[in-house]
């Protein structure tokens, strides 16, 4: 199977040629058509793999469509990161896949000020990327706000646990609205991250690379 197989937007088929993508990667293949049939994914998959543009291509695919492109004050997509350098990596991917698009992303982590994302914030943005404590600390204060999201991406679910994240993590998910597509990642599937990916996700595809 080619890019050209699958059902995505002109503007992101110009941004993987423009990256002299030719062929999906085995979890791309799998993840891409089942996430833009409007299924939560679990998969299975070290970094590495390609497991970046598998969430990022179908995320832009719907949310890039013309009818929206102001950025609106509340973001449509989540993706949650264990690390500020995996959020800034995730970001720079949206930036590439979606430069033919019109979309702003916020990027949220801690170890440095709050001033300028707050900022960012509240410019809108359709896409948020965020590490859990950092994200936590902005909730808290009034600056984020859950409700309009559509998607949910959790990428290192594994590394999220190993770093203590998980209570973090399900307060989180709390706030989602129910109306969400979710899309899950680790490496590894321990108990506690299959159960976390169980309470999270509706009926999913399953994805093993
Ligand atoms: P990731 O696993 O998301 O960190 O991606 C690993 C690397 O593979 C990144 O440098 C991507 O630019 C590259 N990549 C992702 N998808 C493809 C593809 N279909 N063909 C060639 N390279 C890719």
């Amino acid at each position: 199977k080619t890019f050209d197989e699958l059902d995505l937007i002109a503007p992101l088929k110009r941004a993987i040629a423009d990256e002299k993508y030719t062929t999906p990667t085995p979890i791309q293949a799998q993840t891409i058509p089942a996430a833009l049939e409007g299924r939560d994914v679990l998969g299975c998959a070290q970094t590495g793999t390609g497991k970046t543009a598998a969430f990022a291509l179908p995320i832009l695919n719907e949310i890039g469509g013309e009818h929206r492109k102001a950025a609106p004050n509340r973001p449509l997509v989540l993706v949650l990161a264990p690390t500020r350098e995996l959020a800034i990596q995730i970001g720079e991917s949206f930036a590439t896949y979606g430069k033919h698009l019109r979309l702003r992303q916020v990027l949220v982590y801690g170890g440095v000020s709050q001033g300028n994302q707050v900022r960012a914030l509240n410019r809108g943005a359709h896409i948020l990327v965020a590490t859990p404590g950092r994200l936590i600390d902005l909730m808290d204060q009034g600056h984020i706000d859950l409700r309009q999201l559509e998607m949910f991406v959790l990428d290192e679910a594994d590394r999220m646990l190993d770093m203590g994240f998980l209570p973090a993590l399900r307060r989180i998910i709390s706030e989602l609205p129910n109306r969400r597509q979710s899309l899950f990642f680790s490496a590894t599937m321990p108990p506690k991250i299959t159960e976390l990916s169980q309470s999270l996700l509706r009926d999913p595809v399953t994805v093993n690379v």
